[in-house]
């Protein structure tokens, strides 16, 4: 007998009006007016406030220009997993925070839904702009597939890194996939963002029924090795 019953579960229409997307997708037009706003500030307080230092005047300028690529480039040179934190950041107390819109008495620039913009159209077009660097016969695990683990297997990519991804659920992506209401972004823009980092890691693939990071010190990996064998 189960321990509770599972809660009824709202028709899909209804479940996608009520988990709508919060701050959806800019059109071309709303995007190159937002960016025209932008001051391009030489000393960029919002830069600073981003806790990856994406250089955000130069990726505005760029989707001004309509040079969406060259600001993707930018966005994810600086954060592989840009995409997802377009979506997720808390960019009222950093990025869209620190902007001196603010001191003007202005809205700030939407800088979280111009970086979306900008890394959706590369994931739309499926343009590869990232490749792993020249193999230095290194081997690295990195355990679970979560954000964590794709930006430091994406940045060891960098380094010429073989690195092998270990995850103990069918999907990966990990909180991102998992763990994020639906409203600020699905489990398939999360997919999308595992591609992207895969592009550049040749080498990563995905183990199945490993132990998660949450688990793995030493208890869960010692687990994995010292399980029950059937003979
Ligand atoms: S602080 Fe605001 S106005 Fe200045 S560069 Fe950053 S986003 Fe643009």
């Amino acid at each position: 007998m189960p321990l509770r019953e599972t809660a009824p579960k709202l028709p899909p229409e209804q479940y996608e009006r009520n988990f709508a997307d919060i701050a959806p997708r800019m059109t071309r037009r709303q995007a190159v007016v937002e960016a025209a706003r932008c001051l391009y500030c030489f000393d960029a307080p919002c830069t600073h406030a981003c806790p990856t230092r994406i250089d955000v005047p130069a990726f505005i300028k760029k989707i001004l220009t309509g040079n969406l690529r060259g600001s993707a480039r930018v966005i994810l040179e600086a954060n592989i997993l840009g995409e997802s934190c377009g979506r997720v950041c808390p960019t009222e107390v950093l990025c869209e925070g620190a902007c001196v819109m603010h001191e003007k008495g202005e809205q700030a620039i939407e800088i979280g839904r111009l970086q979306r913009y900008a890394v959706d159209y590369v994931l739309d077009n499926n343009i590869h702009l990232f490749h792993a660097g020249a193999s230095n016969g290194k081997r690295v695990a990195c355990i679970g597939s979560g954000p964590a683990s794709l930006a430091c297997a994406a940045e060891l990519a960098k380094w010429g890194y073989a690195v092998i991804i270990f995850d103990r659920n069918e999907i990966p992506g990990g909180l991102n996939t998992y763990g994020i209401a639906a409203y600020k972004t699905r489990a398939a823009d999360s997919l999308r963002e595992v591609e992207l980092v895969r592009q550049r890691l040749d080498s990563t693939h995905w183990k199945r029924r490993l132990p998660t990071v949450a688990v793995m010190s030493q208890t869960a990996i010692g687990e994995f090795y010292l399980r029950p064998v059937d003979y």
